[in-house]
């Protein structure tokens, strides 16, 4: 099967298959999609020449084709995307098949995948949007012995050729995803992610580290400075105001992206780990001036997206720890901690300054090993007095440069938005 969805190719995913005689409406539908791709393949095969043989992303090619679609298509915009993501599937495959050899391969098949959004299951039927408002229906075949079982999940795919309809449901698994051997706690900042590793059972630390997120600052930076471009050399509002919320979509594809590419090299590089996170659902209920709570509710999203990129693509359980007082707790003697800047966590009692972010991110697994039934005790703890050093607030680069960039970006809202403020 060449038409795919890397990421989502989990094995959370259920068909049923069954054959079917399209109508002519239908069969109308799968030679346009067709069509589509053999002119989406193209483009893309230009694209991939021009650019020194790396094939575009199906977000890249739809930027190229979605204007030629639109004209010549009478259909619901959305069909527009299982287009590109067949074109730059099918393209892929040829290349990785002839050994990076390119052509434009054959569209030999009648079909297309229609996203979740496209369809719906009413009755014994399903309904699939061609048109805003015009829909062609078909009947599921209920008797399929999986049928039941299957359809608790959610209708996610319907791919259909000429002669058969196969219908995906993502079934949550969450309840089967086993406990890692490992913890793996993070700590999402603006500049970094901070992770605390240990083992579940014996809990033991192992390995305390950052990784940087100075991609996404710089996209963040890149289009708060082209945002600003914008506003004062197009004088027209209307236009002004298209020109922004375009660009806004950009921007946040872009985002996308990055954190997909993150999440996918996390999971890769920590096997058979359960990663905890601080649960940002909890926060919106929490008590704090409303204003503020605004301001997080609007820029949490690149956390939760990673969160859940992270919770879809690993094969353990994740696990969301209460947020609150994450950075306010020295989690050696459980004393208050002060932060004299932004970027440090001083206790007074132990008489150290703790990176804030580091420490946080110790805090946050504490609490994931007491979900998991084994409550730690930092200061008893071997492995603390070994890796402790590595928690030492050492006056490196503070976060708060990067906080405007970020926030700024992500909401569209002007900076100065005391981030701090929201999680102690
Ligand atoms: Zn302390």
């Amino acid at each position: 099967m060449v038409l795919g969805h890397p990421w989502r190719s989990h094995g959370e995913k259920r068909t049923i298959v069954w054959s079917h005689e399209p109508s002519a409406e239908i069969l109308q539908f799968l030679k346009d999609m067709q069509d589509a791709i053999r002119y989406a393949l193209q483009v893309a095969y230009r694209n991939t020449i021009g650019n020194g043989g790396a094939v575009p992303s199906p977000i890249q090619l739809r930027r190229e084709i979605r204007d030629w679609f639109y004209s010549r298509y009478n259909y619901a915009r959305h069909h527009v995307n299982p287009v590109c993501r067949a074109a730059v599937a099918m393209l892929r495959s040829y290349k990785k098949n002839h050994d990076g050899e390119l052509r434009i391969p054959e569209v030999k098949r009648l079909a297309t995948r229609i996203d979740g959004e496209l369809f719906k299951i009413i009755g014994d039927q399903l309904r699939v949007t061609l048109q805003p408002g015009n829909y062609a229906w078909l009947a599921i075949n209920k008797r399929d012995k999986h049928y039941e079982a299957y359809s608790t999940g959610r209708p996610s795919e319907l791919l259909l050729t000429d002669r058969n309809a196969c219908l995906t449901f993502t079934v949550s698994e969450d309840e089967y995803k086993p406990l890692g051997r490992r913890l793996l706690a993070s700590d999402l900042n603006f500049r970094s992610v901070d992770m605390t590793v240990a083992t579940r059972t014996k809990a033991r630390l192992t390995d305390v580290r950052s990784e940087s997120l100075g991609m996404i600052v710089q996209i963040q930076n890149d289009f708060s400075r082209r945002r600003m471009m914008l506003q004062r050399h197009i004088k027209n509002p209307q236009k002004r105001q298209k020109k922004l919320s375009e660009m806004k979509g950009r921007q946040k594809n872009r985002i996308k992206d990055a954190l997909h590419k993150l999440s996918t090299k996390m999971v890769r590089e920590n096997p058979d780990t359960t990663f905890v996170f601080e649960n940002l659902r909890g926060i919106r209920k929490a008590g704090d001036g409303k204003n503020r709570r605004f301001r997080f509710y609007l820029n949490r999203w690149p956390y939760r997206m990673f969160q859940s990129f992270v919770d879809y693509k690993s094969s353990d359980i994740t696990k969301y720890v209460n947020p609150r007082g994450t950075s306010s707790e020295c989690p050696v003697c459980g004393g208050k901690v002060e932060h004299p800047t932004w970027a440090v966590s001083r206790c007074r009692k132990c008489g150290v300054d703790y990176d804030r972010n580091r420490l946080a991110s110790l805090a946050i697994l504490c609490r994931g090993l007491c979900l998991c039934g084994q409550p730690f005790a930092v200061s008893a703890d071997a492995s603390w007095h070994h890796m402790r050093s590595e928690y030492l607030y050492t006056g490196g680069a503070p976060d708060n440069a990067a906080r405007a960039g970020w926030t700024d970006a992500a909401s569209a809202s002007n900076g100065d938005v005391g981030y701090e403020n929201t999680r102690s």
